[in-house]
């Protein structure tokens, strides 16, 4: 049988999630072609013949995408099963039940992917049953990820220093997360669980990817030092097997201070910067987010970093309804006086807060009082903050973030516009710090992290 995997965005990375589901199906004799519409059009051929079109719900943005083009791929098989996994699978039950006969898998998917692939291939009539949505933390053994018929690495986000472009590639080295950060889309899926992947099966996917021209690895584990020690293995093997390669990877404040006896060696096994995920520096709105570390936590470890030479790449949530003109302009100047703004993406500047179903937010007490309906066409739970000079603000810093973007402004640049547009949101004669330019360029991805948002006008286009 003809199998059809597609995914509509990845955060600009080659999809992990495509090739693991390849490798499983293809062990099956699975006629499997793969699509990425991030960087390629339909298949529409692939999408006629195919008896399973799988495809991917990384995320809220892909999520939006993929409701974008169902129409036309059902219009193009109106018989086929489609089965949509990933994170957003299950939360988005309500919307994708319109495109049966099909099914919603999230977390542990490949095993659960197999067996319906293996009962419709088989013939078996109750696999084509009109919907079903489960959330899967079966155990299985991993496979290798088959990066076959996926489009080169070259098309994808680069890693940047200054005018330097490195190849980048992906692969995790583990599954889930041991937290239950409130507004996060890991937790209503892995409620808490965690898994390693086996050594040689991350090893062996960097070596396809070295093999396809990667110069630097992105490790996008929810948080990589969920499991320390198998951390600490991943990148000592990456280090001795492929010396070159540098690399990236995610882990949260609360483990970058408890584990600070083992930032020496991410450094000196090539970890180029550490994606972090502040999302705030109020304490209050912290202890909302359940996020597990306070605003001196983030000093700290912004401090320790620094001390190490580690390159820290922190990421917010920078709207919340909770979020006042001067908790906002507080984050501005944190963040100045940390010398982190060549560090911080811009857009990182203007994330609002996404509720999806499933969120633990939805009925967190602090939430319930701006909490409003459910918009099925926004995928996710309307909220107004009580200021509406905050929500104008949020705008005009969006429109700075993409502005600057567009005309390849500095991220010192851009701050300075947003510092600005906040200092005049207060009311306040405030000019933008004279800010310490950092010695050596700030390694970051060229597209930057964020998982949160609304698909772009350039996303659209593509599809
Ligand atoms: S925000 Fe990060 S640490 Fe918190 S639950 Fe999600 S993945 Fe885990």
């Amino acid at each position: 049988m003809k199998v059809l995997l597609l995914s509509t965005y990845d955060l600009g990375h080659q999809p992990f999630a495509l090739a693991s589901l390849a490798a499983w199906l293809r062990a099956e004799d699975a006629d499997v072609s793969c699509c990425d519409q991030a960087v390629d059009m339909l298949d529409e051929s692939a999408a006629k013949d195919a008896g399973l079109i799988c495809i991917h719900l990384a995320m809220h943005t892909a999520t939006r995408l993929a409701l974008e083009i169902l129409p036309r791929l059902r219009q193009l098989n109106p018989a086929a099963h489609i089965c949509f996994f990933g994170l957003y699978a299950a939360a988005n039950e309500a919307a994708l039940a319109g495109f049966a006969p099909a099914s919603a898998i999230a977390g542990e998917f490949e095993a659960e992917i197999t067996k319906l692939y293996q009962r419709l291939a088989g013939g078996d009539q109750s696999a084509e049953q009109d919907y079903s949505a489960i959330i899967s933390k079966d155990k299985f053994k991993f496979r290798q990820p088959d990066r076959s018929g996926l489009p080169p690495l070259d098309g994808y986000a680069h890693l940047k220093i200054g005018d330097e472009k490195r190849i980048a590639g992906y692969t995790e080295a583990s599954r889930g997360c041991k937290h239950l950060c409130s507004h996060c889309p890991v937790v209503p899926v892995y409620g808490g669980w965690f898994r390693p992947i086996p050594l040689e099966v991350v090893m062996g996917d960097i070596g396809t990817q070295v093999g396809n021209g990667a110069q630097h690895i992105t490790f996008g584990d929810p948080d990589f030092f969920n499991g320390p020690a198998h951390a600490e293995r991943v990148v000592m093997a990456l280090k001795d097997t492929y010396p070159d390669i540098s690399y990236d990877v995610t882990i949260k404040v609360e483990h970058l201070l408890k584990q600070k006896r083992r930032l020496k060696l991410l450094k000196d096994t090539g970890c180029l910067f550490v994606t972090t995920a502040v999302e705030a520096a109020d304490d209050r709105i912290l202890d909302i987010l359940a996020k597990g570390h306070t605003r001196a936590d983030f000093i700290e470890a912004s401090v320790l970093a620094g001390e190490i030479g580690l390159t820290l790449s922190p990421t917010f949530v920078a709207f919340t309804p909770w979020t006042t003109l001067e908790i906002y302009f507080d984050l501005l100047r944190l963040i100045a006086e940390l010398g982190l703004v060549e560090q911080v993406a811009p857009v990182q500047l203007a994330i609002r807060l996404l509720v999806p179903d499933g969120s633990l937010l939805k009925r967190h007490p602090e939430m319930l009082p701006y909490l409003g309906a459910f918009s099925p066409e926004r995928l996710s739970y309307q909220w107004q903050n009580p200021d509406n000079q905050v929500e104008k603000l949020q705008m005009r810093v969006q429109a700075l973030a993409e502005l600057g973007e567009d005309q390849n402004k500095s991220r010192s640049e851009i701050f300075s516009d947003i510092w600005q547009a906040a200092a005049d949101a207060l009311g306040i004669a405030s000019l933008p710090p004279a800010l310490t330019l950092p010695q050596s360029p700030v390694p970051c991805m060229s597209e930057p992290w964020y998982c949160c948002a609304e698909p772009t006008e350039a996303q659209r286009a593509r599809l």
